[in-house]
């Protein structure tokens, strides 16, 4: 049996994203840049970018619901972090 790489396997991750909510409240006002880096070296799925303008952007789709965001951040940048409600969310198909 083949070994996959990290990457092979979280792409055969399914998500049944929620769009239109977010189970994860962000402040994208923050301005304390050791945070922000906390966060954009910490999260697998690169759910949180700065853009060119400096300013954090936060996106829940493609989440894989680790909560390392939510350990680190909870209080700071992270304002509440819940998991998606009901059969929403990513489905793991690999471990
Ligand atoms: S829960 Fe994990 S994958 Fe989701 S935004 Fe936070 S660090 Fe990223």
């Amino acid at each position: 049996m083949k070994k996959l790489s990290i990457d092979d396997k979280l792409g055969l991750d399914m998500f049944h994203t929620d769009e239109l909510n977010s189970h994860i409240q962000v402040n994208k006002e923050c301005k304390d840049q050791e945070e922000i880096r906390k966060l954009l070296l910490a999260c697998p799925a690169e759910c949180y970018k700065v853009d060119e303008a400096g300013n954090l952007q936060f996106s829940h789709l493609g989440c894989l619901e680790c909560g390392t965001c939510r350990v680190l951040s909870l209080g700071k940048v992270v304002e509440d972090w819940n998991y998606p409600m009901g059969t929403k969310g990513v489905f793991y198909r690999q471990g």
